[in-house]
């Protein structure tokens, strides 16, 4: 095995997925057309993590509601065109406002005057004893005063059904194994909050976890350097692929696949965290 790579829980995921669906996006990088729920799932995650700047008395759905504006207006700042996503004032105004009621559902799932995170958006960066490195972005942090780490990652969409919840708890326990690669703690709780229908999703991780991710990771990763390798990266047809942006490309749907990306390949190969 390369020890060169990384790999993050969305790239795993993807991987999972489909091995057709990962080469078009991470190798070949090719556009996918702009997503306004994905907008809007910046949008409240950028009001959530700014909220705990605000002391805690004053961290009520009211002032989440108000920030909404200048995190727009920051985001703006930062990626112009996706102002430019928007056909008219009204699409934007019905857009906007549908961020309000996800912000109010936060509020029926916890009080963030009784929190103070020890950290948001907190880049994790570790290296699997393989030597394959992972990394993600983490929504927050919390710790307990007794020492005790909760992970909370913040959902935009709806909360999955038994069949995709251990899809998604995958990426708690990755968060957990690389907090505990990177600490030596392992969390003692992860959640995941479901803000569209206000539901909870909590895993505690157990010691076990860290080496059974590691061995998953390593998995994928051989599983995808061998498509590196071939060439030949298969597609897995599968009830997601009604979301798939690249269904003009896949053979599944009667479409054609380009040569795949020799510099993509290289550069996947030696991605370093
Ligand atoms: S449409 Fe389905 S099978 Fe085809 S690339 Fe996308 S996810 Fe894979």
């Amino acid at each position: 095995m390369a020890h060169h790579a990384a790999l993050s829980p969305s790239r795993a995921k993807d991987f999972r997925q489909c091995p057709l669906m990962f080469r078009l996006r991470v190798i070949d990088a090719l556009p996918e057309p702009p997503s306004l729920e994905a907008l809007r799932g910046t949008l409240v995650h950028s009001v959530l993590e700014h909220l705990f700047d605000l002391p805690r008395e004053e961290r009520t759905n009211a002032a989440a509601q108000e920030l909404l504006e200048p995190r727009w207006h920051d985001h703006v700042a930062k990626h112009p065109a996706d102002a430019a996503l928007f056909a008219d004032e009204a699409e934007f105004e019905e857009w906007f406002a549908s961020a309000r009621p996800l912000l109010a559902t936060y509020f029926q799932l916890e009080n963030p005057q009784n929190l103070q995170p020890r950290a948001r958006e907190r880049f994790v960066n570790a290296t699997l004893p393989s030597g394959l490195h992972i990394r993600g972005i983490v929504d927050r942090i919390d710790v307990s005063p007794s020492g005790a780490i909760r992970v909370i990652d913040y959902k935009t969409g709806k909360s999955p059904t038994p069949r995709f919840q251990e899809s998604a708890l995958f990426q708690m326990r990755f968060y957990a194994a690389a907090l505990f690669l990177v600490e030596g703690t392992l969390p003692l709780r992860t959640q995941l909050l479901y803000l569209k229908d206000g539901r909870t999703l909590t895993y505690d991780p157990v010691a076990a976890d860290v080496d059974s991710i590691a061995m998953e990771l390593d998995s994928i990763w051989s599983a995808i350097e061998e498509r590196l390798d071939s060439g030949a990266f298969e597609t897995k047809r599968g009830p997601l692929c009604s979301w798939c942006a690249f269904q003009r490309y896949c053979p599944e749907f009667g479409g054609e696949t380009p040569d795949i990306d020799a510099a993509g390949i290289e550069k996947l190969r030696t991605a370093h965290a």
